[in-house]
């Protein structure tokens, strides 16, 4: 995949609305757990970057998934992964699905607003028993008129306590689990949602994460994204971009991981001599960078993939499963050569540690990405052909 210049001039507008807008702030929102999210988001959709892949009828910029990832890699720069991740969640995870199946109706209504700013969004999908695995979900929609009225719960929604509307995996039917589920968005100020809990978390401290209750919310049936019965299977065509986002998002996290500890290692000696001279630092570091260029060739190919059309599930779950472990492999790595420094709460790597253990974690687990390459192998016990 090659970038063009216009890549280039996005990267450098966006790192400079980040250097002038987020960068300054983020310790102040790292100690708040919380960072303004209507705020940013309104900054953001001014200068276009909240719709760079969506249709342009609705403010979007009607460009390819490489802008995408270009726009994912650079938020990777901010050096507080939070708030990389509230942002990503608004454009590859809770968006997706409306822009391709919404209704006309849907997408006045709540995907131009959040591709300008105004309207701050969150995806519902796991809950307290349901997280790997999303067929068992619980929380039901039942119908009532034109209506929904829907009970249950979400757990763990990134922009929750912020959010203006959830794009939320619901129960719809007693069907099958595959083919229960609809896709529903939930503005979030109606009767019976509550905001449960602000949770604490290791590490992404910028972004809130929330557990939700819906109690009896009434929401119409028109508010359902595509035909009712197919959320699953929209969720998992959704699940296509987060993955893929996530991994371009981890790249440049980890580049940064390796620059720093470059630097630091240059300037701390001991036994008299700069700690990179030690061949065992600089060519683990030179191992861990070649490992990055390893996964960016498959972020990039998965993305050139996404764009000629074809079904790339294999291919960015595999970039995902790469990206968690790898981010983990370079934290943990990079952080042994800042020795007591990297243990101290305040040092960028141990930040970088923290906010990097949740790759492996959201989106899906590792194992969740191996089952996924396993059936599409037909490795998985009993599938042999
Ligand atoms: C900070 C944060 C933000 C999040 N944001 C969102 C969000 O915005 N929206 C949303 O819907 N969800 C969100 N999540 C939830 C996230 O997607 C889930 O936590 C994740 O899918 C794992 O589900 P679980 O926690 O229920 O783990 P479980 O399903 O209980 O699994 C626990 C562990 O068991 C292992 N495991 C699970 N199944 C298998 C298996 N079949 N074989 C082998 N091992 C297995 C995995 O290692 C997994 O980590 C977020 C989570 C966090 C921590």
């Amino acid at each position: 995949m090659l970038f063009t210049d216009e890549h280039d001039l996005l990267r450098q507008s966006l790192r400079t609305l980040i250097a002038r807008e987020i960068t300054p702030h983020v310790e102040e929102w790292e100690e708040a757990r919380i960072f303004p999210a209507h705020e940013v988001f309104k900054k953001l959709g001014k200068e276009g970057f909240l719709g760079l892949t969506k249709p342009t009828e609705y403010g979007g910029a009607g460009l390819d998934y490489s802008y995408a990832v270009a726009m994912a890699e650079e938020l990777g720069h901010i050096p507080a992964g939070g708030v990389g991740l509230a942002i990503g969640v608004q454009t590859d995870m809770c968006t997706p699905a409306r822009a391709r199946f919404g209704s006309e109706e849907l997408k006045q209504e709540f995907l131009a607003p959040s591709i300008a700013g105004d309207l701050v969004g969150c995806i519902g999908v796991s809950e307290t028993g349901a997280g790997s695995d999303v067929a068992g979900l619980k929380t039901y929609a039942r119908k009532d008129g034109d209506d929904y009225v829907i009970s249950g719960s979400k757990m763990w929604i990134t922009n929750g306590i912020q959010a203006d509307w959830m794009c939320c995996l619901v129960n719809t039917s007693d069907d099958k689990p595959h083919k229960n589920k609809s896709l529903v968005i939930v503005p979030m100020n109606t009767k019976g949602v509550e905001r449960a809990k602000k949770l604490h978390k290791l590490g992404m401290w910028s972004s809130d994460t929330a557990q939700i209750f819906f109690d009896e919310v009434r929401v119409p049936q028109r508010y359902r994204v595509g035909p009712e019965g197919a959320g699953f299977m929209l969720q998992m065509l959704q699940f296509q971009e987060e993955r893929m986002w996530g991994a371009a998002n981890a790249i440049t996290a980890m580049e940064d991981a390796i620059a720093e500890t470059i630097k630091y290692t240059r300037q701390r000696s001991t036994f008299g001599r700069p700690l990179i001279d030690n061949q065992v630092v600089h060519f683990r570091l030179a191992e861990l960078a070649t490992e990055v260029e390893c996964l960016k060739s498959l972020v990039y190919r998965a993305c050139e993939e996404f764009i000629s059309g074809k079904d790339v599930t294999r291919l960015a779950s595999m970039a995902k499963l790469k990206a968690g472990r790898l981010a983990r492999e370079v934290s943990d790595g990079c952080l042994q050569f800042w020795g007591g420094m990297g243990y101290m709460w305040e040092s960028k790597i141990s930040r970088m540690y923290r906010d990097s253990r949740l790759a492996s974690i959201g989106g899906g687990a590792d194992e969740i990405m191996l089952g996924i390459i396993c059936k599409l192998d037909g490795t998985l016990p009993g599938k042999a052909s």
